[in-house]
């Protein structure tokens, strides 16, 4: 396993992709995420025992979009035991794009591929237990103020609310899945809890410290408290390499190897078992989704510390 990496081999390595910063494409599906910087670049590792160094803007944050859903996948999985999740969402990866319906109507059992895809993070999000919807909220808050050790954070209002008047794909997948029974609770408030904790926001230093309690199987670094039970986290780690990074998961998995989770606003989470979690931020995509400097900072990582896990 490779050693600790430097503040200065960080910075040079996130000057080294800096040129690429115009390259690709923000979100623009969610009109808020528009409002991000495309200059924006940052870059944070924390490891296994609580150490971190991170570059770039280290002060911003960015709401986590899709790399949500494998912390909501944990939490479901908490409340409800894997034979219940697995009863509502498969195992598989699609090979289609997050947001494709094509699969919900096609493949039988009718329940979607997987948690990664929209489909199934709906049917996820879906599961979280709670009363009403900022019970449900809440849980979700507190479950990554535990995971981060950060009290503060909250969803950005302006992006959830964005994307709750706009998620017509979303609400369409639920609607079916609804009148296939995956969905059990109420559509719009379900769309309301998905859109928060899609809109929850974190710095790049928070992005890594996820990152680092599912390497650390699921327990805290400093302190080795049980935050997820380990087979929770592995289940959570193997969705990352198989599904992780939409449909490029694959070409990912064999040219950077690293357990990693992708989200529309440009951060990528990434998770090496006993060595941390790394996190990645640059708000212009690539026609995948993937963050274009994301991509190109964890391969340079990946590559000269021998992190990929194959
Ligand atoms: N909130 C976004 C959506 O559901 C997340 C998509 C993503 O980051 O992949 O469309």
């Amino acid at each position: 396993m490779s050693q600790k990496i430097t503040k200065k081999q960080l910075n040079n390595w996130l000057e080294d992709v800096k040129p690429l910063v115009n390259q690709g494409k923000i979100a623009s599906y969610i009109p808020a995420l528009e409002r991000q910087d495309p200059n924006d670049l940052a870059v944070s590792i924390s490891y296994v025992n609580g150490d971190t160094v991170s570059c770039g803007v280290t002060k911003k944050t960015f709401t986590l979009q899709s790399v949500s859903k494998v912390i909501s996948l944990a939490l479901a999985l908490m409340d409800h035991g894997e034979e219940y999740v697995f009863s509502k969402v498969g195992m598989e990866p699609t090979g289609d794009p997050f947001y494709s319906i094509a699969k919900l109507e096609t493949s039988n059992p009718s329940k979607p591929l997987n948690p990664m895809i929209n489909a199934g993070a709906l049917a996820v999000t879906d599961m979280i237990k709670g009363k009403d919807v900022s019970e449900r909220v809440e849980r979700l808050l507190n479950f990554f103020r535990n995971l981060t050790g950060d009290s503060s954070i909250h969803y950005n209002t302006e992006v959830a609310t964005s994307e709750f008047d706009t998620a017509f794909l979303n609400r369409s997948l639920s609607y079916f899945m609804k009148q296939t029974n995956i969905i059990k609770g109420d559509v719009e408030e379900l769309l309301e809890v998905y859109c928060k904790q899609c809109a929850i926001e974190v710095t790049i230093e928070q992005l890594s410290t996820l990152g680092a309690v599912l390497a650390n199987n699921g327990k805290e670094p400093r302190t080795g408290r049980e935050l997820i039970p380990e087979h929770f986290a592995r289940i959570c780690k193997t969705f990352m390499v198989t599904c992780g990074m939409y449909d490029a998961s694959g070409s990912f998995a064999i040219e950077v190897g690293i357990p990693a989770k992708s989200g529309v606003s440009g951060a990528i989470l990434g998770s090496v078992k006993g060595f941390g979690g790394i996190g990645v931020y640059g708000p212009n995509l690539n026609e995948k989704g993937n963050s274009v400097v994301g991509l190109k900072l964890l391969k340079r990582i990946s590559d000269q510390t021998q992190l990929s896990i194959f």
